[in-house]
C-alpha cells in the first residue's frame, strides 16, 4: 500500500512537472491583441520596443526567484541573456524551464525504478490481528516464552496452551480462526468478526498489551520483509507462474493471492489455507531467494488438484498406496523446486537442501528426478508420469 501510494504520488508530481516545464504559457486574448495592436502600431512608425514578457503565472514566478538567487550571487548572464532575448525567451522562464527540468529527472528515476520493482502475484499484508494470533500460539508452544506482568496477556496464553495448540494451524477450527482474523485487518474491535465469545474477549484483552510491546517490531519486520520480497518477486513472477501452471495443467488465479506475513507461522515458517487461497508466511527470514521459492510452493497449493487427483486415480487403479502419505505434497516441493532452480541463480531447492524431501519421504527424490522430471521438460505427458510414479513409488494395498 504504502509503495503504492508513494508511486502513484511521485508519478503524479513528475508528470506535473513535466507538463509545467513543456507547456508554454499560453498568452491572453489581452495581451495578444496587445501584441496585434502593437505590430500595427509599428507599421505605422511607431515601435514599442521589444517582446513583452508573460510576466505571470508559476513559472514565472519561480524564474524570477531564481534571477533575483542569481543576481544576489552576482552571477549575471549577460552573453546569455543576450542570445535568449534574440530567441525572445524570457531568461526568467528559460531559468525555471532548467529547474524543472532537473527536478523531473530526480524524480522519474526513482518512480520508474519503484514501478519496475512492484509486482501483482500475492496481495501482502501485515495484519495486526493475525500477528497477535499467531505469536500467542507460537508464545504457548515455546518452552521459554516471553515474561509478562500482565493478566491479560498471561491469561491468553494460558488459552492457546490449553486448547489452541492443541491442533495444528492448518486443521478446520484453528484455520477458521486466521480466515476471519484475516478479514478483520486492523481494526480496534473483533466484533461482528464471527469469533466466539471467549475468545473474542481473549485476543482482545490481549491486544492492547501486544500492541504497546511487540507489535511495533513486528510490524516494521513484517513491512521490511514484503519490501526485500516485493522486487524479488517482481523480477521472477513472469516465468515463474507460466512454468508452473503448465506443470500443473491449471491457470493460476486471477486476481492476487492474499498473503499475510507475519512474527510466526506455523513450524514450517509458511502456510496455505484454501477456497479461497490464503497464505500466511513469516517474516523472520528477509528476503533472499528461498523467499520466492516459498511463495511460489505456498500458491501451488492453489494449482495442485489436478495432480494430486491423477495421483489418487492411478493409485485406485493399481490398488496400491504410497509408502508415505500426502505423496502428492512431495510432488509439489519438487515442481515447485525444480521451477525456481530453472530461474534463479545457481539456486537449490529447499527440499533437497535442508532434507525435506529425504526426511518426508524417503527414497522418493531418485524417483521424482527419474520419472516427474521428464514431464516437468515436456518429454512424457501427466499420464506415464502418474503412473510412473505410482509404479515406483506405491506398494500394494
Ligand atoms: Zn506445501
Amino acid at each position: 500500500m504504502t509503495a503504492a501510494f508513494l508511486v502513484g504520488s511521485l508519478a503524479g508530481l513528475g508528470l506535473f512537472l513535466l507538463g509545467l516545464a513543456l507547456h508554454p504559457p499560453r498568452p491572453r486574448l489581452a495581451r495578444r491583441l496587445a501584441a496585434f495592436d502593437a505590430a500595427r502600431r509599428g507599421a505605422n512608425g511607431h515601435w514599442t520596443g521589444g517582446h513583452e514578457a508573460p510576466a505571470a503565472g508559476p513559472r514565472w514566478r519561480l524564474g524570477s526567484w531564481l534571477a533575483r538567487l542569481c543576481a544576489e550571487q552576482g552571477w549575471e548572464f549577460s552573453s546569455l541573456r543576450k542570445n535568449l532575448s534574440l530567441a525572445e525567451v524570457p531568461f526568467e522562464i528559460f531559468l525555471a524551464t532548467k529547474v524543472l527540468l532537473a527536478v523531473l529527472g530526480f524524480v522519474l528515476g526513482p518512480t520508474l525504478g519503484l514501478l519496475a520493482a512492484q509486482q501483482t502475484t500475492f496481495d501482502f499484508h501485515s495484519n495486526f490481528w493475525v500477528n497477535l494470533h499467531h505469536f500467542l500460539y507460537e508464545q504457548a508452544l515455546s518452552k521459554s516464552p516471553e515474561q509478562s506482568d500482565s493478566e491479560a496477556w498471561n491469561q491468553a496464553v494460558d488459552v492457546y496452551r490449553t486448547d489452541i495448540t492443541k491442533h495444528e494451524l492448518l486443521s478446520r477450527d484453528i484455520a477458521g480462526i486466521n480466515i476471519a482474523l484475516s478479514k478483520i485487518e486492523n481494526t480496534e474491535s473483533l466484533q461482528g468478526s464471527g469469533l466466539d465469545a471467549e475468545l473474542t474477549q481473549t485476543l482482545e484483552r490481549a491486544a492492547p498489551v501486544y500492541k504497546a510491546r511487540w507489535w511495533p517490531q513486528h510490524n516494521r519486520q513484517n513491512l521490511s520483509w514484503i519490501d526485500a520480497a516485493t522486487p524479488l518477486v517482481a523480477k521472477y513472477e513472469a516465468v515463474m507462474k507460466k512454468d508452473l501452471a503448465a506443470a500443473y495443467q491449471t491457470p493460476w488465479p486471477s486476481t492476487p493471492i492474499r498473503t499475510d506475513v507475519a512474527e510466526y507461522a506455523s513450524w514450517a515458517g509458511a502456510y496455505t489455507l484454501d477456497e479461497p487461497t490464503l497464505i500466511t508466511i513469516s517474516s523472520k527470514e528477509p528476503g533472499a531467494q528461498t523467499v520466492v521459492e516459498t511463495l511460489f510452493h505456498e500458491a501451488s497449493h492453489a494449482l495442485i488438484q489436478k495432480i494430486s487427483d491423477a495421483l489418487t486415480a492411478e493409485l485406485d487403479s493399481q490398488k496400491k498406496l504410497f509408502q508415505r502419505r500426502a505423496f502428492w505434497h512431495a510432488v509439489l516441493f519438487y515442481t515447485a523446486g525444480e521451477v525456481a532452480e530453472r530461474h534463479l541463480d545457481h539456486y537449490t531447492m529447499f527440499g533437497v537442501r535442508d532434507g525435506i524431501l529425504e526426511r518426508g519421504w524417503p527414497g522418493a527424490l531418485p524417483i521424482l528426478k527419474k520419472d516427474w522430471q521428464p514431464y516437468l521438460d515436456g518429454k512424457i505427458d501427466l499420464a506415464t508420469a502418474v503412473h510412473r510414479l505410482v509404479d515406483d513409488y506405491g506398494v500394494v494395498r
